[in-house]
């Protein structure tokens, strides 16, 4: 969804009206008042079948405006200020955002000190005014963001071995900064982050401002596109911006430690041809900008923060792994600025659609550029299938994440297991309408959410056929279907460790 800036004038009239309104029902119906006005602070979700508490009902974020002053100590918390323009879907009386593991120093609304208080992850605002539905509303948090976590909740600010990164996939964004934390509400985001000299800082999108006073720097950056919280970067290290151009012009930016530079070169130079590659099967970069963040740290995974995708040095500076595997991975999350940052899941339950299809155009590069065939990789796959459907569920009904466990749905079955699904899905309907439907399943959605219902669909749609009955079984049944045209695959008995080094092995 997309929204327009808010003027202030209809709120005021909005106001008035709720007013005299609020009046006449003192008037008539005092009881029914305080009752509603006692009722204590709770934490509320949009009802994510594998993350109750994410989000919040009444309201959609359009902008998130984010301030980080960053001590030059990672171990510190940063100074911060997390100014957000909504529009209300219902009358309220409370605003619930996301919020845990900071201090909330003071919360306005609307220009407006409000009240505030804690309700498990939420962080419960009590306007001075309650808000009529359809008004536009800007609540200012001063808050600190603090990057040091407890055991059991790791995320999001990545501490690297020169400052900071973040990673905040799939619920963590709300330990970074308050928000709406699930991808169905995207906005647009500005950042603005402050460090002391010697340091550089970027985040999502493109640089509108650098400010030099006294010792520190402001970098403000801008991206005109919506955006899901989880798919905020920021970066501040000292670090080295490499610009290079990829294909019409689209500029690159790669963001590495200065000291690593010469070694990553040779990497970070295959973009513009990966950009080129999956042009070709998908259609045109949905963004401003790409690039890689060459984190100084052991992340355990790579993740496709929007415009920026984060990786972990080692993975290009460890000579175990080889070449065509790392570009593999490199194309892997490329491929998600259109699966999952541009089109993004309705809800978590929809992941299938981001692994899926990042791991779909990382077998094919590595089919196409260096002779791994994917039908031998999707007939693993086919033979570990049941076994990864009966640990974590079925692809579109994966069974919920352990308590606390930041990646306990980003199971094997989401990266192989899904990506079987579409390779099933390409031997059913065939080449040429599978290509027509990548390309129109990232057109279509560019920008916005969607469901694995729309996926189904279009797929219907284009190929001709209703396929609901093949994406039921394939989608939603504890046992895999057969193969279309390779009747002679079967499940195989579990070997040692396999499902577990693909799952680690595919990033997220
Ligand atoms: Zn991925």
């Amino acid at each position: 969804m997309l929204h327009t800036p808010h003027s202030p004038t209809p709120r005021t009239r909005a106001r008035a009206r709720r007013r005299l309104r609020a009046a006449a029902l003192l008037a008539s119906a005092v009881s029914v008042c305080l009752v509603a006005a006692s009722a204590p602070p709770a934490p509320l979700g949009v009802g994510d079948r594998l993350f109750p508490h994410l989000g919040n009902p009444g309201y959609d974020v359009a902008a998130y405006d984010l301030s980080f002053t960053y001590s030059g100590d990672n171990s510190k918390p940063l100074k911060a200020v997390t100014t957000i323009e909504a529009r209300t879907t219902a009358d309220l009386d409370r605003v619930n955002l996301d919020f845990a593991h900071g201090r909330v120093d003071s919360v306005d609304v609307d220009g407006e000190p409000a009240g505030f208080t804690t309700a498990g992850e939420d962080l419960v605002v009590t306007p001075e005014d309650a808000l009529d539905e359809g008004e536009w509303t800007r609540i200012t948090v001063r808050h600190t963001s603090d990057p040091v976590y407890p055991e059991d909740r790791q995320g999001g600010w990545v501490r690297t071995a020169d400052g900071l990164a973040m990673a905040n996939q799939a619920d963590v964004a709300h330990l970074v900064f308050p928000c709406n934390d699930h991808p169905s509400d995207k906005a647009r985001f500005t950042f603005h982050v402050t460090a002391p000299d010697g340091l550089t800082a970027v985040a999502n999108g493109l640089p509108t401002d650098v400010d030099r006073t006294g010792g520190t720097t402001t970098w403000t950056y801008r991206s005109p596109h919506p955006m899901a919280t989880e798919l905020a970067q920021v970066s501040i290290g000292r670090s080295t911006v490499l610009h290079r151009t990829g294909p019409h012009g689209l500029p690159l930016r790669d963001v590495v430690p200065t000291k690593h530079r010469t070694a990553l070169e040779p990497w970070l130079k295959k973009t513009p041809e990966q950009i080129a590659w999956m042009e070709k099967k998908v259609g045109r970069y949905p963004f401003e900008t790409y690039g890689l963040l060459m984190a100084d740290a052991t992340t355990g995974f790579e993740l496709e923060t929007q415009t920026l995708s984060l990786f972990e040095r080692e993975l290009f500076t460890e000579p175990a792994y080889p070449q065509w595997y790392v570009e593999a991975i490199m194309v892997h999350e490329l491929a998600h600025q259109w699966f999952g940052d541009s089109v993004s899941p309705a809800t978590w339950s929809d992941l299938w659609l981001n692994e899926g299809h990042a791991t779909w155009y990382e077998a094919l590069y590595a089919e196409e550029t260096a002779e791994k065939p994917m039908a031998a990789r999707m007939k693993a796959a086919y033979g570990a299938s049941d076994r990864w459907r009966t640990a974590g569920g079925p692809p579109a009904a994966p069974k919920p994440p352990k308590n606390g466990s930041k990646t306990g749905i980003f199971r094997a079955n989401m990266y192989d297991g899904s990506a079987l699904v579409l390779y099933a899905l390409r031997q059913d309907i065939g080449r040429p309408a599978f290509e027509r439907l990548e390309a129109a399943w990232v057109d279509r959605h560019r920008d916005g959410t969607a469901t694995t219902a729309d996926f189904v669909r279009l797929a219907s749609e284009i190929s001709g056929r209703d396929l609901r009955d093949f994406f039921q079984a394939w989608l939603y049944e504890e046992k895999t279907p057969p193969m279309p045209g390779h009747p002679d695959w079967k499940q195989t008995p579990a070997e040692k460790g396999t499902a577990k080094a693909s799952a680690k092995a595919h990033g997220e």
